[in-house]
């Protein structure tokens, strides 16, 4: 995950190779290590079928592979071989019916903890948290789970990205799969962000990683804490203690600037104890334009300039 998730932990993908799986699954797998900040040179992707794929370097998501000859139709046979090579704390599954009960099985098998249909995923003290849609797909929940090793099945529904490519071994055995720790990075504990008087926050407007190096950096000459959006934070913009909102920190500072940040409710809640909120946005109707007790309709970098003038020369 991203030093705020496990970024510095090994994990291991679960693939099904059969002809018709393995592409979709693949480009599945490279979005969800992308968007949830998991480094695909610590991954292994485990694929498991009868033949290697054609050109199956090239989807690989993660930077090794191993590839597993075994027939996924013998669920029993596959368990048995699968179950010494998961040596890792994080197993992720690709989001079919074969490597969703494999998840389930294995994890009774491992000992561990099973989720289905995940959407993404944060790593909290050695214990793992999973988002996946509840009550028939209307609402998004928030699974804390503590048992490792943690066996997640992804969701359908998650978006596709272009897989890394890596280097495949051509058949493994238990012997061969490098033991290691199962461990996950512990989100850091404690932050600014809830004892500072000031706070300016960033939104995906931000658009990079350089705008939030730069937002930081105006910040810091303000004398205010800086926090990110739940994008920015995906986006490993900023660290994971940064974030503020429902599943971050709850901030209460004298001035709040927020900055290109559209307002959702999860995001508000974490901001709306501030004693003045001052919204930048360049969308006038932003929700943020209306719950906030000042707003300026521009572009980010401009009022930051600005108000870094104003504010650094009063102090
Ligand atoms: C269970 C759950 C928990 C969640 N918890 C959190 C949470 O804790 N914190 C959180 O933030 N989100 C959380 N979310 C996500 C939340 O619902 C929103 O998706 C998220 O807050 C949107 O972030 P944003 O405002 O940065 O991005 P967007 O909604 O995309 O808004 C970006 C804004 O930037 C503006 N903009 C673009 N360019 C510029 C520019 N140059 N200058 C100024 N403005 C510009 C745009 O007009 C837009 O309003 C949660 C969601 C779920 C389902």
């Amino acid at each position: 995950m991203t030093d705020h998730r496990t970024e510095k932990s090994a994990y291991h993908v679960v693939i099904c190779a059969a002809p018709t799986l393995f592409r979709r699954s693949c480009r599945i797998m490279a979005g969800f290590i992308k968007e949830n900040g998991l480094d695909p040179a610590k991954g292994t992707t485990l694929l498991i079928g009868k033949e290697l794929p054609e050109n199956a370097e090239e989807l690989l998501p993660t930077k090794s592979g191993a590839f597993l000859k075994a027939d996924c139709g013998r669920a029993e046979e596959v368990l048995k071989s699968v179950a010494p090579l998961c040596r890792e704390q994080l197993i992720l599954f690709a989001p079919d019916s074969f490597c969703e009960e494999l998840a389930v099985r294995l994890s009774v098998r491992l000992g561990g903890t099973s989720m289905t249909d995940a959407l993404g995923i944060f790593a909290e003290d050695g214990a793992v948290r999973i988002e996946r849609r509840i009550y028939g797909g209307h609402l998004t929940g928030t699974f804390l789970l503590k048992k490792g090793p943690f066996l997640i099945s992804l969701s359908r529904s998650l978006d596709e990205a272009d897989p890394v490519s890596g280097e495949i071994e051509e058949t493994v055995t238990a012997e061969q799969v490098k033991e290691s720790d199962r461990k996950i990075t512990p989100v850091p504990a404690g932050s600014d962000l809830e004892e500072a008087k000031t706070v300016v926050i960033g939104g995906r407007g931000l658009r990079s990683r350089d705008g939030a190096e730069r937002l930081a950096e105006m910040a810091s000459k303000m004398g205010a804490a800086v926090g990110g959006s739940r994008p920015v934070i995906m986006n490993a913009w900023m660290k994971r203690e940064k974030l503020v909102g429902v599943s971050g920190a709850m901030i209460h500072p004298e001035l709040c600037i927020v900055c290109g940040a559209s307002g959702s409710p999860a995001f508000y809640e974490g901001i709306r104890r501030s004693k003045t909120i001052l919204a930048v946005n360049t969308d006038e109707r932003a929700p943020i334009m209306k719950k906030a007790d000042a707003c300026v309709c521009a572009d980010w970098q401009e009022v930051m300039k600005a108000l870094t003038g104003l504010i650094a020369k009063e102090r």
